[in-house]
């Protein structure tokens, strides 16, 4: 392993940062015993729900569980579709086969985003629902899914687990479909110490569903099932930790958006290299990830990684083409354009000035700038 200047994460530093609040939080589930279903766990889902501006959040172990919950929910099954953009991480798709749906994939834009001038070529006769997925902490144009799904009459699902704080239109992301999709994966910009996940919602019936199914089916009053459920509540301990972490988001968007001014000042104007601000009316990104685009590709981000700067690169390889997920490529040329482009460069509110100038400086050098 390289010996890295600048991290891609640094759970420590967040650790060290927050460490009195955490293991307050940590000593008070220990002492109280309270590892299922506390009050921990309903303070952090009052909390999120609030921040989205929902009725409801219902905590789950996953993002996944929080889509796989959200599809059952709408009564999506075998024999439907759902749209979904062939730009996402796999889990998007995945929940949609796992239900027993055929996830139908849309290209996305130049933003990372479905492009909504393609759905309505996707709808068939079968399709149920529509899932657009919000990524690297910008939101996917609801307005236009909001009004393709009211004129054909689809529920809408959104993956929001990258872009939880984002906005269009003073909207929060999660607040627009009938469920907002939630990942508290450690890297996430809400991160738990673990998988995590929560659904958003205005819907009781719905909120009140995934309460049941996440715990067996079981309503925890009457201890009379409703179904047949899963074991994919959030733990408790997970809730208390991300409530701490959920005081700290809004700083932490306003230090990731900092970071993202300092990255397009340094870098800004750079031929073959694009960066993701999109400065559209109206829009609001947290920059949970700052992906650029470089034509020179796997050059560019081995270059970084060889001047100890650690990026990722997500997705060199689109996930339609395992073969193993058989699922149908029906040709997407600007998700095949940016896979080969994409780099992801390191933001997270502990970054310091001095480490964004030096990943601005490797850059620049791979440009002989
Ligand atoms: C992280 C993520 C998921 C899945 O979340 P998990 O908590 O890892 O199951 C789904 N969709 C998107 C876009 C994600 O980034």
């Amino acid at each position: 392993m390289p010996h890295y200047r600048v991290r891609f994460v640094n759970p420590q530093r967040v650790y060290q940062n927050l460490k009195p609040q955490l293991d307050a939080a940590y000593f008070e589930v220990m002492e109280g015993g309270d590892f299922i279903d506390r009050h921990q766990l309903a303070a952090f889902e009052e909390h999120l729900a609030a921040l989205v501006g929902t009725r409801y959040a219902v905590g789950l172990n996953s993002g996944y569980d929080a889509l796989q919950m959200s599809l059952r929910a709408a009564g999506i099954g075998p024999g439907g579709e759902v749209i979904v953009p062939a730009h996402t991480f796999v889990a998007t798709a995945s929940a949609v086969v796992n239900v027993g749906a055929t996830p139908v994939l849309v290209d996305v834009g130049g933003d990372f985003n479905i492009n909504v001038d393609l759905i309505e070529d996707a709808i068939t006769p079968r399709t149920r629902a529509l899932l657009p997925v919000h990524l690297n902490g910008h939101m996917a144009d609801m307005v236009a899914v909001m009004d393709i799904a009211a004129r054909h009459r689809l529920p809408v699902i959104e993956d929001a687990c990258q872009t939880l704080g984002g906005k269009l239109n003073g909207r929060a992301a999660g607040a627009w479909g009938l469920t907002g999709c939630w990942s508290f994966y450690p890297f996430k910009i809400l991160g738990g110490y673990g998988d995590g996940g929560a659904i958003t919602t205005d819907d009781a019936g719905l909120a009140t569903f995934a309460r049941r199914m996440r715990y067996n089916g079981e309503d925890r009053q009457t201890g009379a099932y409703h179904g047949h459920g899963f074991t994919c509540l959030l733990d408790n301990l997970q809730a208390a930790f991300l409530d701490v972490k959920l005081r700290q988001l809004p700083a932490g968007i306003e230090r990731r958006r900092e970071i993202a001014e300092r990255y397009r000042r340094g870098m800004e104007g750079i031929p073959g290299l694009r960066l993701p601000h999109y400065d559209l009316p109206g829009y609001e990104d947290v920059f949970q990830n700052y992906v650029v685009r470089s034509t020179a590709g796997d050059a560019f981000s081995n270059y970084l990684t060889s001047q100890g700067i650690e990026v990722l690169v997500q997705f060199r390889k689109p996930y339609y083409r395992y073969e193993d997920l058989k699922l149908v490529d029906r040709g997407f040329p600007e998700t095949e354009a940016l896979s080969a482009e994409v780099c992801s460069l390191p933001i997270y509110p502990e970054l310091t000035d001095e480490e964004v100038d030096e990943v601005i400086a490797v850059v620049r050098s791979f440009y002989h700038l």
